[in-house]
């Protein structure tokens, strides 16, 4: 490989090289933010309205482009078509919505009568977006679109694994707007990453990822007190009470919130805990609906559900899974492959349900990022509970159980952004969202608030 570029490869299919993108140079992210710097003198002064047609006008071209990025996200990331189109398509929606709301986002507010106080809004300056490889369209347009239509310019660094539809929307999204307003940079986060996250220049950063990269940003920004936003790693539990409807389409939902993307979603059920009473029957009911997982190749309309994105990403469920059959757990494997003599050739995996873990293994207290579910039962509710919150992380969680005042209590208290009554994670209106608690990171990027994070408030008093 040339040193200056990275192969993305396709994870179904690993001989097969989707695209390049450049490694690029502290020079080249120098010159970027100089570029950034001297588009916002001009970028920051246009009206709303303008900012607001340019992107209706570049949501128009991407859903013309959406066939062809979609099928361009599905060699690079894994995840089927479906799954694919679907994160495009929001994303596009995302970027209409915000358009529309531009014009009735923010009017200067008096504060105080006796002495007229107005609070009113400004942008930030040049805005750094870093985004990670499982979700990097939709995770990193809920940032930029908010970030450029209040007036910031942006320097977007998506991940090397999967940054070929993301950095192609950008190059769609430039036909509309004025130079360097949106910068699509590459590079190793280690470099590109830690530049952003120090030079003085870059006013905030909006960062999707690990908590460990969050945890490193966010003692680098420190030197420059920049304004951080921070989505950060999960490791949801789910609780299915004695009184649980288990049967479908409850336990299908069920098994789309573990299997989406393969289980490479922050906000997966990544843990069950289940009363003792309704182990075998979760467990038996879960493994029928494990069973129809058709695992392949995204581009397939047969396949439920693709491969893991990375060798990394691969080669650390593998272990994980290897770690709790070496520890002599039980691993129900299920589900079919859909080309058997393929499958070498991709990072394809079956998903699987771990029986008879316990708090203190990796699968339990690990993000395990892939196809791969432990279930443990409890007696206690108090119990539950205390496990359930026995993590760093605090994103998701749900409660499966007849009873709405159950899941209510429950909900008040489980250490997350958001508790479902059984469903997990997904919010239909693109409007909500809700931050992840400890260490999953502190943000809310959407509809008001979104425009609210990218906008600084000032006083101007009489
Ligand atoms: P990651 O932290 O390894 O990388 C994320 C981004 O940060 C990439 O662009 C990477 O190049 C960059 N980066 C890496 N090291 C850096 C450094 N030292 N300084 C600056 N930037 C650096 O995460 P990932 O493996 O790409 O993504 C998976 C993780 O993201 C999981 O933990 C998942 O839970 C989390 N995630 C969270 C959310 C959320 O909304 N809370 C959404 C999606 C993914």
């Amino acid at each position: 490989m040339n040193e200056s570029v990275h192969n993305v490869i396709n994870p179904a299919r690993i001989s097969e090289i989707v695209g390049q993108v450049r490694m690029c140079s502290a020079d080249d992210v120098g010159r970027a933010l100089d570029q950034a710097q001297a588009a916002f003198q001009t970028w920051s002064r246009t009206t709303a309205d303008e900012r607001a047609a340019r992107l209706r006008a570049a949501s128009q071209s991407l859903r013309n482009a959406l066939p062809e990025l979609t099928t361009l996200f599905v060699r690079e990331n894994g995840k089927p078509l479906r799954e694919a189109e679907t994160d495009i398509r929001r994303s596009i929606e995302l970027m209409e919505m915000i358009a529309a709301d531009l014009g009735n986002w923010w009017k200067p507010v008096t504060v105080d009568e006796q002495q007229p106080v107005w609070t009113r809004r400004r942008p930030r300056g040049v805005t750094a977006v870093i985004s990670p490889w499982n979700s990097p369209v939709l995770l990193s347009f809920k940032r930029f679109v908010p970030a450029i239509a209040t007036g910031n310019t942006v320097i977007l660094k998506p991940a090397t694994y999967c940054p070929l539809a993301i950095m192609r929307s950008v190059d769609i999204i430039n036909d509309h707007l004025p130079n360097a307003v949106l910068t699509a940079i590459t590079g190793l986060g280690a470099m590109v990453g830690e530049q952003l996250a120090t030079d003085a220049r870059v006013r905030a950063i909006a960062f999707t990822g690990s908590t460990e990269t969050g945890r490193r940003i966010m003692a680098l920004a420190s030197q420059t007190m920049k304004k951080l936003f921070l989505e950060l790693g999960g490791n949801d539990p789910a609780l299915v009470l004695a009184d649980a409807n288990l049967d479908n389409p409850v336990v299908d939902r069920m098994t789309n919130a573990i299997l989406r993307a393969a289980g490479q979603v922050c906000i997966a059920i990544k843990r069950i805990y289940v009363h003792e009473s309704r182990l075998d029957e979760l467990v038996g009911k879960l493994s029928e609906s494990f069973d129809r997982s058709v695992v392949g190749d995204g581009l397939a309309p047969e396949t439920t559900m693709g491969p893991l994105n990375n060798k990394a990403q691969f080669d650390f469920v593998t272990r994980l899974v290897k770690q709790c059959e070496n520890k002599g757990l039980t691993v129900i494997t299920k589900g079919k492959m859909l080309a058997p003599n393929f499958w070498q050739d991709g990072y394809f995996m079956l998903p699987s349900i771990v029986l008879g873990a316990s708090r203190k293994d990796d699968i339990v207290r690990c993000e395990q990022f892939g196809p791969v579910i432990p279930i443990m039962p409890f007696r206690e509710i108090e119990d539950a509970i205390a496990q359930a919150n026995d993590t760093p992380y605090g994103l998701r969680a749900s409660v499966w159980t007849n009873s709405r005042s159950s899941a209510e209590e429950l909900a008040d208290r489980i250490e997350a952004g958001a508790v479902f009554w059984n469903n997990h994670g997904i919010f239909r209106d693109l409007h909500l969202e809700f931050p992840g608690i400890k260490q999953s990171g502190f943000s809310r990027e959407s509809r008001w608030a979104a425009m609210d994070h990218y906008a600084e408030t000032y006083g101007f008093a009489e």
